[in-house]
């Protein structure tokens, strides 16, 4: 490695295209990628990095393939299935990007450097940590799981964010069943050690619950007989119903089938505190009440790692709750720090901020009043700088601008009308309502993550001619594109080889061709022809012989 050989060995080694033969140009920019998830793999999978001096900084050295990870809690999918070493996924792209398995702790992106820890050993001072510096940063460190400082969660429940979580889940599963069936328990204590409680309605409490479900009903009801009709499953959730994210078709359905697999589905109860072997929940008819519980898995959202809340406090955004990029996913406030995934959101321009801006750059004519025509010659510059404005204009079932500008004056004339400021003001008024916080997804992740990639790979061309193709004011001009996301539609796998999806166009399909659809989709996502091999021959173990229990 570069330490044993030697300080100069490994300067040059690491800038080995400066070496020998080649004309030496200008060193590599640095890029300093954070995270080895959805946003920071998909970004160095598709980034040139012949282009740039690349090192990664994580303290996972593998990839986790999450939408897996439900899966690995009952052992429908192995953990070594679902995981890809991150340095063969750097390997294959040929290039030299450096890994380094530890945490940042700290970005000081005054003097662009951040400040890491490794855990697995420690330098001469004894304490494991460096400094590194970048020319540019990508934050891609995900979230953590977000306990709302309910009492006794941490220390109480199980969470299902990392592989080891599933395994944890794993293991402790199956300890409540050979507990339950120990000589000396009574009754009631064997029932409280098969309750089992999902706090959290969304697609992964859902998942979860639905995972085990099967896993009693097909698998564990065979192995322990006698117990096996004391076993209970809760999901409980504060909100009226649960996967409010989808459609309202696939909320019923799935409420109604764990209704008849005998799930209980609490809707409408916070959990308030959770003891050792009581978790509290709260509604407002029935007050609080406490149900002895075996094993507890909270999966109610998401929060902001501590290190991005101190570095959110240093830029001037310790007033919001997620760090915030403008729409080319960089961090405003910071030169060359770029964020993606779930650690960040995108503040979304606002038409109304600048509108006025709009109708100047619009009214070329310079007649104070814009023409349809004129209006139409730059909605697409509009568009694509404003996302907002076509989400609404579909949902208000509006044919274009002509549409819109009829319906500002109020009548039907033909299309010599004109508006002028107030009027186009007024026109747009309530295009804003349309902004709306991307979901936190593996989609949204790799597709910033896919962005942010192409966008370096064009920066070098870009600096040399800055001139871009979008010319709507009020940031600048742009070479690149903002971020736009393409949703593909989203599963909810409820149990029972059964699937509900709701893809693009809001085309619902539940069933069982939905479930072998979601088999197909995930076996072609897989990142590696290792990991789709390992994941189907684990489909088809579980097929024939049923999940394992020996934990
Ligand atoms: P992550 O993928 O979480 O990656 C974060 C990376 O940063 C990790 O490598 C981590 O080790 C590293 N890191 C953490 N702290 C530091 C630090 N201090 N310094 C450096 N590195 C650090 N999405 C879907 O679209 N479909 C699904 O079916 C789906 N199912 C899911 C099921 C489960 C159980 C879970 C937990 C999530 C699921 N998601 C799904 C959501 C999806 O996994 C996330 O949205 C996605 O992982 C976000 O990508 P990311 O790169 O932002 O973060
Ligand atoms: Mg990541
Ligand atoms: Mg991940
Ligand atoms: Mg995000
Ligand atoms: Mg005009």
């Amino acid at each position: 490695g570069a330490a044993s050989s030697g300080g100069l060995v490994a300067y040059a080694d690491s800038n080995s295209d400066d070496v020998v033969g080649k004309p030496q140009g200008p060193p590599k920019k640095k890029i300093v990628v954070l995270g080895t998830g959805w946003g920071g793999t998909t970004f160095l999978r598709n980034l040139d990095s012949r282009l740039y001096d690349v090192q990664v900084i994580s303290p996972r050295n593998y990839f986790a393939f999450t939408p897996l990870l439900p899966s690995v809690t009952c052992g429908t999918v192995e953990p070594r299935s679902v995981v890809e070493p991150i340095r063969r996924i750097l390997e294959k792209k040929g290039g030299d990007i450096k890994f380094w398995e530890a945490e940042c702790f700290k970005i000081d992106s005054a003097n662009k450097k951040i400040h890491c820890r490794s855990n697995i050993g420690t330098n001469l001072d004894g304490n494991g940590e460096f400094l590194v510096d970048y020319d540019y940063l990508v934050i891609a460190v995900g979230a953590r799981s977000n306990t709302f400082n309910t009492p006794g969660v941490e220390e109480n429940c199980f969470f299902l964010k990392e592989v080891e979580d599933a395994q944890k889940i794993r293991r402790n599963v199956m300890d409540c069943f050979e507990r339950a069936s120990l000589p000396y328990l009574d009754e009631e204590e064997r029932k409280k050690n098969l309750h089992f409680v999902v706090v959290g309605g969304g697609p992964t409490g859902v998942e979860f619950a639905a995972e085990l479900h099967d896993f009693v009903t097909e698998d564990l009801s065979k192995l322990y007989p006698s117990i096996q009709h004391l076993v209970k499953i809760s999901l409980i959730e504060a909100a009226d119903h649960i996967l409010t994210m989808f459609d309202k078709r696939i909320t019923e359905f799935a409420e109604d089938k764990f209704g008849r697999d005998g799930i209980d589905v609490k809707t409408g109860y916070k959990v308030v505190k959770v003891a050792k072997d009581a978790i509290t929940m709260q509604n407002p008819a029935t007050g609080d009440i406490a149900v002895p519980y075996g094993m507890a898995v909270w999966s109610t959202g998401i929060g902001t790692r501590p290190f991005i809340s101190e570095f959110m406090k240093q830029i001037g955004q310790g007033k919001r709750r997620v760090l915030a990029t403008d729409e080319w996913l960089r961090v405003r406030e910071c030169d060359g720090v770029y964020a993606v995934g779930d650690c960040a959101t995108i503040n979304q321009r606002r038409v109304m901020d600048d509108i006025s801006e709009i109708f100047r750059v619009a009214d070329k004519d310079n007649s104070g009043t814009l023409t349809v025509k004129e209006i139409q010659d730059v909605l697409d510059d509009i568009y694509v700088r404003y996302p907002q404005v076509e989400l609404y204009l579909k949902s208000r079932q509006m044919n274009g601008i002509a549409d819109l500008v009829r319906t500002a004056k109020g009548d039907a004339e033909k299309e010599s009308v004109e508006l002028n400021i107030e009027e186009f003001k007024k026109a747009l008024s309530l295009v804003d309502s349309q902004v709306k916080n991307l979901p936190a997804t593996a989609q949204v992740a790799s597709q910033q993550g896919q962005y942010l990639a192409r966008c370096f790979n064009k920066m070098k061309d870009a600096e040399e001619n800055p001139e871009g193709p979008i010319r709507i004011r009020g940031e600048g001009r742009h070479r690149f594109r903002p971020f736009r996301y393409r949703h593909l539609g989203q599963f909810a796998p409820l149990g029972g080889e059964q699937t509900a999806a709701q893809l693009p166009g809001d085309w619902i399909s539940i069933g069982h061709s939905t479930q072998w659809l979601w088999y197909s989709v995930y076996a072609t996502k897989q990142i590696s022809w290792r990991t789709r091999a390992l994941v189907i021959s684990d489909w088809s173990r579980r097929f024939i012989f049923g999940r394992d229990s020996s934990c």
